[in-house]
């Protein structure tokens, strides 16, 4: 059976509204022994569809090959779909290929004399995309960087929603370069990062320090996007100089644009930082309290944005206002709680989330087993909207 035949049999048996709104676009791409794989021409659409109609289509495709199959679905860019016209829900969409922290915007951004430079070039960056091409933006851990290349993203997300915009990591960059190379998929791959995208945000370039074939692919991304007057922004914790493995080639393509520096703020610029996470938060902090924030506890912003995400939810279970020894309690408690465990990514994440759902149990005076029991009643089901919502803001 061809690939067109098995999508015009699969067609047949799904209702045809269904069908007219969502699949249009679709092409099988491949039938596997137990797979099949499905190309679909928008990223929402296909993480719709593989979410609400995944299990429908992996039966229906079952039922007509006589064997278990399972769908899997995948986003095929535009132009490489069947040309056949698009519903018209998924033509008013614009392509998003990465997820921006909502967080993270320029409204959200302290400016200070050690950012002012930074937060005004990534500012005109957003705003004329290619004119400063490269942007470089270096400085120490956790001092807004990431946070910088988000507000790009969301900015241009909102201002110019037909520019397709890219944020990797450099290992997420070099790790999808592994896994196409072993995949044999390298043309996908430079088509993904050369063609398909107007602007690309990199985020901790220093990570390919002594990786060359990732910074030889790196390289040629960066020609090919560069000769093309895509914008290029890419963060790093040294400057382009003391990247000093790198290839020289790829360090002066760096130095090539604007290079600019984000450096430790003041410490009236942190408390300002610390004030406007807490609003993030909707949390309440009153001046003294965020002075000893920042001047007893922890000024090292990251830690400091993860110790008001502990308040906001131990204001929350408690009810209580947070004072001074409300910090302290926490404060200490979290300190013992760190002893015990080492503090990589992923444990951090699991406390997180293990503190959201603590958090959600408590309010709704809940137990475990009740929360993901299947039962529908109103306070259970509230509770999981809830917990979804505090884990998909809050848990990342
Ligand atoms: P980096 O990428 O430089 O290591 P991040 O962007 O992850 O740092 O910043 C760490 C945390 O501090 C984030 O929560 C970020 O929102 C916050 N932050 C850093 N600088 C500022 C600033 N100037 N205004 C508001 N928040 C900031
Ligand atoms: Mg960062």
């Amino acid at each position: 059976m061809t690939n067109e035949e098995l999508l015009e049999l699969l067609k047949a048996r799904i209702n045809h509204n269904t069908w007219e709104q969502w699949f249009t676009s679709a092409q099988i791409l491949d039938i596997q022994e137990k797979k099949v794989i499905i190309g679909i021409g928008n990223l929402f659409v296909k993480d719709f569809i593989a979410r609400k109609y995944g299990s429908l289509v992996s039966n229906t495709l079952s039922d007509i090959l006589s064997r278990k199959i399972t769908a899997e679905f995948t986003f095929i860019p535009a132009d490489q779909s069947t040309k056949k016209k698009a519903g018209p829900l998924i033509k008013e969409r614009p392509l998003k290929l990465s997820d921006f922290n909502p967080e993270y915007t320029f409204n959200s951004f302290v400016i200070g004399e050690a950012n002012r430079v930074a937060y005004y070039s990534a500012l005109e960056v957003a705003n004329n995309p290619g004119k400063y091409n490269p942007l470089f933006i270096y400085g120490d851990v956790a001092l807004g960087k990431t946070h910088l290349l988000h507000a790009i993203g969301n900015h241009l997300m909102e201002n110019s929603p037909d520019l397709k915009v890219m944020y990797v990591t450099a290992e997420e960059f070099m790790n999808d370069l592994m896994k196409s190379l072993r995949e044999e998929k390298m043309d996908d791959f430079r088509e993904r990062y050369r063609k398909k995208i107007d602007i690309l945000l990199i985020d901790d370039v220093q990570f390919l320090i002594g990786k060359d074939m990732a910074q030889g692919e790196l390289f040629h991304t960066f020609n090919t996007l560069f000769n093309l007057g895509k914008q290029i922004i890419i963060c790093s914790d040294r400057t382009p100089e003391e990247l000093a493995t790198f290839h020289p080639r790829l360090i002066s393509r760096f130095e090539m644009g604007l290079v600019v520096n984000v450096d430790e703020p003041d410490k009236k610029t942190k408390l300002k930082i610390a004030k406007k996470m807490a609003e993030m938060s909707s949390l309440y902090l009153s001046d003294d309290v965020v002075s000893y924030l920042v001047e007893n506890i922890d000024n090292n912003l990251r830690r400091l944005r993860g110790l008001i995400l502990n308040l906001f939810f131990h204001s929350k279970v408690t009810g209580e206002k947070v004072n001074i020894e409300t910090v302290k309690k926490l404060y200490s408690s979290l300190k013992a709680h760190k002893k015990n465990i080492p503090q990589t990514k992923e444990t951090l994440r699991v406390l997180k989330k293990n503190l959201i759902l603590e958090a959600v149990i408590k309010e709704y005076n809940l137990t475990r087993e009740q929360l993901f029991s299947p039962t529908r009643k109103k306070e259970i089901s509230e509770a999981r909207q809830i917990l979804s919502f505090m884990l998909k803001n809050y848990g990342r």
